[in-house]
């Protein structure tokens, strides 16, 4: 590639004040990246309230036509029902085909630890038919395949993933003892991948763990070091990865990556955090390690390699903190900080 077309959406809220940092940070690579294009892309529920669409088509087709990768802020989605309205990220999603939700989530180890005491991946299944259309959806043929179709692709992934970590170790989060055909059928597809017949051979270094979801989020609060990567259904990915973030001190910290097959687009795990929004406080490191992570994704493991760096060093030298991780520091102390270390 001669340049690398990202594409923006900040959306609601401190997604606004973050994806400004995330950019910064991208800009400040310099040669280690290809020249670097920019989209400026709008949705969110504040477009929503002014002009009645919350995902404008243009969007969507600049990210198909004209992207390379994306980087989403955050969107604010009202619990209460409004007419007319659905969620754009989720969308998106959709959209684009991001099957997998990727979320890394690890401590930052101190200078007397040999590494970090937290340190798993959250793969979260990213489309909205598992936990919006219930077990029912599993009784109809065209259901059952397209979940099936679609789960089988996003393991392979978690597979990927571990394969390139030290101890490969896949455990898969369900509650089949509940929902024997919803979540068994989950279990028992991510148990077959190692059997697929165009991976064959391929992971079977991986070792497969399993764990009911609750006693999950028990052990994961107890002993997190026990778990490598973590495959789950939608909603429990969604939760295990904002409780898994509690143990890493902040939301604030915690990135993604939305993937499929030919496209990916970053994400902080956390939302739109309406209690700071415009106070030039909110954490820009989730978003700037989700344009890290975005990186990698995309092969450029150098420049990613050094955002992370950079983002430890701060963290671990405490010095320009947002007030999520006990500090004092605005936004742009702390995307300062990182820019000086990168
Ligand atoms: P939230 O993640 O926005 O905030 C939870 C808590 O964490 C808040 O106290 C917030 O101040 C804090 N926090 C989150 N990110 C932070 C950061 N970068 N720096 C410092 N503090 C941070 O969750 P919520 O308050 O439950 O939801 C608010 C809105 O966001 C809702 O409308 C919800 O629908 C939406 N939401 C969107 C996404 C998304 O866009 N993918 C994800 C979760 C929630
Ligand atoms: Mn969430």
């Amino acid at each position: 590639r001669s340049t690398l077309r990202i594409g923006l959406i900040p959306a609601d809220g401190i997604g606004r004040e973050v994806i400004p940092a995330a950019r910064r940070t991208l800009e400040a690579l310099g040669s280690d990246l290809p020249k670097l294009e920019f989209r400026d892309l709008l949705a969110g529920f504040d477009l929503f309230t002014r002009t009645g669409t919350a995902l404008p088509r243009e969007t969507v087709e600049v990210l198909k036509e004209g992207c390379d990768a994306a980087l989403f802020g955050a969107v604010s989605s009202p619990s209460r029902k409004v007419a007319g309205y659905s969620s754009p990220i989720v969308a998106l999603r959709k959209e684009l085909d991001l099957y997998a939700n990727i979320r890394p989530v690890v401590s930052v180890a101190s200078e007397s630890e040999e590494r970090p005491a937290v340190d798993l991946i959250v793969v979260r299944e990213n489309t909205e038919c598992l936990y919006v259309k219930q077990e029912s959806l599993t009784q109809t043929a065209s259901g059952k395949e397209a979940r099936a179709t679609r789960l089988i692709t996003e393991r392979t992934m978690a597979f990927e993933l571990a394969l390139a970590r030290p101890r490969k170790q896949v455990t898969i989060i369900h509650k089949s003892n509940v929902l024997s055909v919803t979540d068994g059928l989950f279990r028992e597809t991510v148990r077959a991948v190692p059997q697929l017949l165009e991976v064959a051979g391929r992971f079977d270094s991986v070792a497969i763990a399993e764990q009911i979801v609750d006693s999950a989020v028990y052990r994961l609060f107890r002993e997190p070091e026990i778990y490598d990567v973590m495959v789950a259904p939608n909603l429990y990915g969604d939760i295990l990865s904002d409780a898994a973030a509690a143990l890493v001190g902040s939301l604030g910290l915690v990135p993604s990556v939305n993937a499929g097959d030919s496209f990916v687009m970053g994400e902080p795990v956390h939302g739109s955090a309406p209690d700071i929004e415009g106070q030039g406080i909110a954490n820009p490191l989730a978003a700037i390690r989700s344009a890290a992570l975005m990186l990698r994704h995309l092969k450029y493991q150098d420049a990613a390699d050094r955002i992370d760096a950079a983002v430890n060093h701060v963290v671990r030298e405490g010095q320009f903190l947002t007030p999520d991780l006990g500090g004092k520091s605005k936004t742009d102390d702390v995307v300062e900080a990182v820019l000086r270390r990168l």
